[in-house]
């Protein structure tokens, strides 16, 4: 699950790491309300009003603009409000700009006095460990920084029976060239890091930049968080950050009825029970001559809910030319999926595709025999081979006469 800038630097901030302070508005009016907060509380003359999307690359694509003034604050918040924000990371249609986070302004006495640093923590499995991916050459241009001089791009490894160790964190602060104050906010920045990192269960936390000002304070201006999903269950305060609005409404739907659903680019849908079954079922369409529209596991106890389920989201994709369902009663017996999919297609009303059912294993004779007493334009298949030769037999119906 990906976190807003906003909600990722309440966090840090949560854990003792400083940030640049501001709030998310999601009108002018609050903006500029907040705006004079900040000049209030922290004497800021500029501000920034940052486009809250879940993607990065919103400085060059104007999504990140600075404010001269409070009015001025007003005037941004109005025009990036509603827009679709093109970035790098968005893809051609862009992300919508529902909320906006105002900032203070924390590049004054000019950027000749302040640095950009690169800092991100994330898992690598490989490893089996924590790892610190760091650079003195941070800001907008860091990809490229990645590319031409990877030498410029520093690693620590941390082990996570032992956490990020006090020698390491001076390490770190020593190679990004800092000294004096700069070099104990760092020790400290990088101390709170690590600690929002593993208390959040994240997967990924990446600060671009992380700022040293002129007066020697470093701080998170930025934030992308990415938190494991599997760990969202021991943090219901994490989870009440979760923002529908930037995610799939596939994705969104697939989600409240616990089907693990992926959208591929094929043409027949697969509604199978099991991941690995649903590998499978991807793999003998494939060696028959068609290609999966998607990965849909409904899970072990599949009912006539999750199946109608299943159906509307697959029904959802214009590619689709023909389900199959792929169904191994072992704990769910065959006949009880087979009327849920006699009951799914009822409630539907008319379904515009061929379906196919492949029932094996405890009762599927019955379910078979269901099936094809229906009356419903419902192909039944027992063996495997058989559904999948019959699916690309209906979207192929030249080639294979
Ligand atoms: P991203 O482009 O989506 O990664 O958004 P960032 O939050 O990293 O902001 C992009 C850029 O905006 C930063 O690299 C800074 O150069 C600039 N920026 C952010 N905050 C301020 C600020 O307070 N003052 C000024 N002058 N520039 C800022
Ligand atoms: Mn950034």
């Amino acid at each position: 699950m990906n976190v807003h800038e906003y909600q990722g630097k309440s966090l840090l901030k949560a854990y003792n790491v400083d940030i640049q302070e501001g709030s998310v508005a999601e009108t002018p009016e609050q903006a500029v309300t907040i705006a004079k907060q900040l000049n209030e509380k922290f004497g800021s003359e500029l501000f920034v009003v940052k486009a809250q999307i879940h993607a990065g690359g919103r400085g060059k694509g104007g999504g990140v603009k600075l404010a001269r003034s409070i009015e001025d604050v007003g005037r941004l918040t109005r025009q990036m409000l509603g827009m679709q924000l093109i970035t790098h990371q968005t893809g051609p249609e862009g992300k919508k700009v529902n909320k906006v986070l105002i900032a203070q302004d924390v590049y004054y006495k000019g950027e000749s006095e302040t640095k950009e640093f690169y800092i991100s923590i994330l898992l690598n499995r490989d490893r089996g460990r924590y790892i610190v991916v760091f650079s003195s050459q941070g800001g907008m241009s860091v990809e490229e920084v990645a590319e031409k001089s990877p030498d410029l791009i520093f690693t620590e490894e941390i082990d996570p029976g032992i956490g990020l160790q006090p020698f390491q964190i001076r390490d770190i602060a020593f190679k990004l060239g800092l000294t004096g104050d700069a070099f104990k906010n760092m020790q400290k920045f990088l101390a709170g890091i690590y600690d929002t990192f593993i208390g959040c269960d994240a997967q990924l936390l990446e600060i671009n930049p992380v700022l040293k000002t002129s007066d020697n304070r470093i701080l998170a201006v930025d934030c992308k968080l990415v938190l494991d999903d599997n760990a969202l269950f021991r943090h219901a305060e994490l989870l009440a950050m979760r923002d529908l609005n930037e995610e799939d409404p596939i994705d969104v739907e697939a989600g409240k009825h616990n089907l693990n659903f992926v959208k591929l680019d094929g043409n027949v849908g697969c509604m199978v029970n099991g991941a690995g079954l649903a590998m499978a079922t991807m793999d003998i369409i494939k060696l028959s001559g068609g290609s999966p529209a998607n990965f849909l596991d409904v899970g072990g106890g599949a009912n006539p809910k999750t199946v109608e389920a299943g159906f509307r989201i697959i029904l959802k994709d214009p590619a689709v030319k023909a389900i199959l369902i792929n169904i191994f009663g072992g704990i769910v017996r065959c006949d009880r999926v087979a009327n849920g999919v006699v009951e799914a297609y009822k409630s539907i009303g008319e379904i515009r595709v061929p379906v196919i059912v492949r029932l094996q294993g405890t009762n599927a004779e019955e379910a078979k025999k269901i099936i094809d007493n229906s009356g419903l334009a419902v192909f039944s298949a027992i063996s495997f081979r058989e559904a999948a030769d019959l699916v690309t037999k209906i979207i192929n119906p030249k080639n294979k006469e």
